[in-house]
């Protein structure tokens, strides 16, 4: 993204860099040029000089050489005149300018004039010209000057022209002093400080090396960097040669110079190695989505599945539970009542409501000579006939009736509130029913009933009692017959 900026810069960089006034005719070069001879290189000039150790890309020391723009034309100074430069080795900045002043060094090849080192240096003819510029983080706003700074806070590397210009043109804005531009950098990205004001190049390049990509030019910053040799003072007859040197380098040689220093190949490995780890990212975000979505959906697949199986199984026992509980109380054969029932419910277990709903009557029945169906049709057609018969006895009782197999081919009938005349009734229709009926094997068949009531408070077992001996009796009485109990009568 800051690429593009940086291009822009460079344009810049070339024009303010071509602008120079120093740019002079071919002529003026060819005649003015201070070319060494071989007998003058033996008696040079030893110049002692000192740089920013610092301050790339014009000058810095790295691994104890003089590098830079300054320290190209250093080279062409020497090759071009009698002096012979020796760098004496700086830590800063302010150490450079205290070497000057101490008479440690008696030089240096790159900076700008201010009154306060008018006042231990001599200075030369401008020969680089370099914008300044507001360094900010990249969500700050843009900023016209120095005018907008207002209550922000600016880093300024200590001992520059800047900070000079600034307390002097601007005394309100908070200065924080930084070592280098690069501290002055880093104090922007620690949030130390609002602004950096610096060199173009030098922030550029600085930006370029190390990748701060949270950082953006937020804005020209004062005046541009004039920027000349500095002799400390007793020096200053070196100036007519460093002039003459320096105004008549020709553009060639400057361009060459800058394109040198300026051509710092923007690495974008880092965005496409974003782009690489966005795209890992996203991809692995979308394998574990995936992933989680089939084994979510394969889970919930088998939990269908094992609930369908569940719900089969529950559907399954509710029914065998639903066979067992009909089983336990009704007839295999006939599916009516079966004595056990029966007695559970009406007899052991005689309750006190039964009694109370009024009259209860009882009817025991039995099928007359029901031996020899069996012996002469064969078992399967006394089993058609038990279950024929069971129909005929539902028929005709009414909803509130019970009717229960009791045993073999005995059937009992309980009926509520009714009466003896009302169940004879009953049996009579019963009989006439069974009469009408056509059993299997074409058997005309006949039972013999015996009735019974209830008596106030009288055990139901001793009213069954009653009805088997009536029933006894319909039977001496030669069949077919229905009987009440003697009791009853
Ligand atoms: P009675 O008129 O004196 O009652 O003569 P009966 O032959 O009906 O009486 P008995 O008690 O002598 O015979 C009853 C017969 O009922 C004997 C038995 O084989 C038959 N029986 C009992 N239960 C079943 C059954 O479930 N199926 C069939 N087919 N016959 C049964
Ligand atoms: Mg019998
Ligand atoms: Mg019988």
């Amino acid at each position: 993204m800051y690429l593009r900026s940086y291009m822009g810069w460079r344009f810049w960089a070339l024009f303010f860099c071509l602008c120079s006034p120093s740019s002079v005719s071919a002529e003026r070069l060819a005649s003015s040029y201070l070319k060494v001879t071989e007998e003058a290189a033996s008696s040079r000039q030893l110049i002692r000089y000192c740089v920013d150790p610092d301050w790339l890309p014009y000058e810095a020391i790295r691994e104890g050489e003089h590098v830079g723009i300054s320290s190209d034309y250093i080279r062409y100074i020497e090759s071009h005149s009698n002096f012979k430069f020796s760098l004496v080795p700086t830590t800063s900045w302010s150490e450079t300018l205290n070497f000057l002043q101490t008479g440690r060094c008696e030089l240096t090849p790159m900076l700008n004039k201010t009154a306060t080192r008018e006042q231990f240096l001599h200075f030369s003819h401008v020969y680089f010209h370099s914008p300044n510029v507001l360094v900010s983080l990249k969500e700050q706003p843009f900023l016209q000057g120095f005018e907008n700074i207002g209550s922000r806070t600016l880093a300024v590397p200590k001992g520059y022209r800047l900070a000079e210009y600034i307390q002097h043109y601007y005394p309100k804005v908070k200065i924080i002093e930084v070592g280098s531009e690069p501290a002055g950098l880093e104090a922007v990205l620690d949030k130390r400080a609002d602004l950096f004001v610096g060199s173009m190049f030098s922030v550029n390049a600085y930006i370029q090396q190390t990748g701060f990509n949270h950082l953006k030019i937020a804005g020209w910053g004062g005046p541009e960097d004039e920027l000349r040799m500095g002799v400390s003072l007793g020096h200053e007859a070196l100036l007519p040669i460093l002039n003459q040197v320096l105004d008549d380098v020709d553009e060639l040689e400057r361009i060459r110079i800058y394109q040198k220093w300026n051509n710092i190949t923007v690495i974008d490995e880092t965005n496409y190695l974003l782009i690489y780890q966005v795209i890992v990212g996203t991809l692995l975000v979308v394998f574990l989505l995936a992933t989680r979505t089939f084994f979510i959906s394969r889970y919930n697949r088998r939990l269908t599945d094992k609930n369908e199986q569940l719900e089969a199984l529950r559907l399954r026992l509710e029914h065998t539970n639903a066979e067992l509980e009909f089983l336990s109380t009704h007839d295999p054969l006939t599916k009516l009542y079966n004595r056990h029932y029966f007695n559970r419910q009406f007899v052991h277990e005689h309750r006190s409501e039964i009694s109370s709903e009024g009259a209860i009557c009882l009817v025991m029945l039995d099928i007359d000579f029901f031996k020899e169906i069996n012996d002469t049709l064969g078992h399967a057609v006394g089993d058609n006939i038990l279950m024929e018969l069971s129909g005929v006895l539902q028929h005709c009782v009414r909803e509130t009736d019970v009717v229960a197999r009791w045993g073999g081919e005995e059937f009992v009938i309980l009926c509520h509130q009714t009466s003896i005349d009302l169940v004879k009734t009953l049996c009579q229709r019963i009989a006439a029913a069974i009469k009408d009926y056509r059993f299997s094997g074409n058997v005309q068949l006949t039972c013999s009933f015996g009735i019974a009531k209830l008596v106030n408070n009288e055990p139901m077992q001793s009213c069954f009692e009653r009805a088997d001996k009536a029933l006894y009796q319909a039977k001496a009485l030669g069949r077919n017959q229905i009987c009440v109990d003697e009791f009853n009568t």
